[in-house]
């Protein structure tokens, strides 16, 4: 069959010992990951082929018996079909038990390898309440607002450290990051008190941040509120929060919209609703008023025999659809009767006659009800 063998491929003496065998297939096995070989096939069967070696070396069972028969010991039925003879890994779990569960960039600084301190990190997002009027969400506006943020120290421009200061390796943890504490048998690791895990410390910290590297600044600035704005609406500001550190990017600030409560309206999405009181007589009569709209005034007209509760609509006097430009709602007008609590001699005498007539009309109330009594 003609494979290579074992010892070969791993570059280990036959009498290598297991930690020896470690070792070589350590080296192998990042030599030859695909993932530093993208799209190299020699690379590949490389990396398939010392993880078979080291698969059957590491194992002193396998290796004795490979070390009597050779390759033919895993030979199932002398056909071979391309599999691994010595077992059925993968040999990326084969790689994974040897470097344990992290990923490849983790280890071989590919990716974001490195101390805490040189991470990139993204500033917070900050929220600010922002109450409005009814008529200002109506019209849409724009407020200046000023709110404190964390911004990146201009003196050390973020860095934390003085000017000509430099950083030195943290003595308390040697610059691991790690403190070790003894306690009776046991030996506690914790992140060093001193760098926070970051292994350095500056040695002059800078006067206008204390080593923090950013400072709190308080801000203006102005927020478009457009017409139609809901209460409860967030309003994104990109790039408008905290500042990130090490170069990472800025948060966003949120406005939180707070519509204040309206003494004439309510709104109901992009309706309005009121209520407007009416002379009894109108009520009756019929005839037109006049009735305030968030932005002005319109006529409404109250056909005779209008009841209490009674709503009438009137068309397009409400917000504006935020969604659709150009569109409003609607406005509901309610209708209470208003019952004059204080009459002239003169309104009680008509009154009283009114009434007569209309009880003579219906045969009059006490009429009516003495005679639903008799019939009892
Ligand atoms: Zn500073
Ligand atoms: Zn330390």
């Amino acid at each position: 069959m003609g494979k290579t063998d074992y010892y070969d491929i791993l570059g280990v003496p036959k009498n290598a010992s297991e930690e020896d065998i470690k070792k070589a297939y350590r080296r192998m096995a990042v030599k030859y990951h695909p993932d530093k070989n993208p799209g190299d096939k020699v690379a590949e069967e490389k990396f398939k082929e010392v993880a078979e070696a080291y698969e059957v070396l590491k194992d002193s069972d396998k290796r004795a018996a490979y070390d009597r028969y050779g390759h033919s010991a895993f030979a199932q039925g002398g056909a071979q079909a391309g599999g691994w003879g010595s077992g059925s890994h993968d040999p990326f779990d084969i790689f994974r038990d040897v470097f344990g569960g992290s990923g490849f960039d983790d280890l071989f600084g590919f990716g974001h390898h490195g101390s805490s301190e040189s991470r990139r990190q993204a500033g917070s997002d900050l929220r600010y309440n922002l109450k409005i009027t009814l008529e200002e969400a109506f019209l849409g506006t724009e407020k200046t607002i000023k709110y404190s943020k964390h911004v990146t120290c201009t003196k050390c421009n973020g860095s934390g450290a003085a000017p000509g200061s430099k950083k030195v390796t943290c003595k308390t943890c040697g610059g691991t990051g790690m403190f070790s504490m003894r306690q009776g048998f046991f030996s506690m690791q914790q992140t060093c008190p001193d760098c926070h895990g970051a292994g350095t410390k500056i040695e002059t910290p800078c006067h206008n941040c204390r080593g923090i590297g950013r400072v709190m600044e308080s801000c203006t600035t102005k927020v478009k509120i457009p017409a139609g704005i809901f209460d409860g609406a967030n309003l994104r500001m990109r790039s408008m929060g905290e500042a990130g550190a090490n170069g990472g990017p800025n948060g966003d600030l949120y406005v939180a919209i707070y519509v204040i409560e309206n003494k004439h309206f309510e709104r109901h999405e992009n309706d309005l609703y009121c209520t407007r009181k009416i002379p009894f007589t109108t009520a009756a009569l019929g005839g037109e008023i006049e009735v305030e709209t968030i932005d002005g005034q319109a006529n409404l007209k109250i056909p005779a025999g209008t009841q209490s509760e009674t709503m009438f609509r009137i068309k397009g006097q409400g917000m504006p659809d935020l969604n659709r430009p150009g569109n409003r709602g609607n406005q509901y007008v309610k209708i209470t009767i208003d019952v004059p609590t204080k009459l002239s001699r003169e309104q009680k005498e008509k009154l009283q006659e009114f009434e007569k007539m209309c009880n003579m009309k219906n045969g009059g109330f006490f009429q009516r009800f003495k005679e639903k009594f008799e019939s009892l």
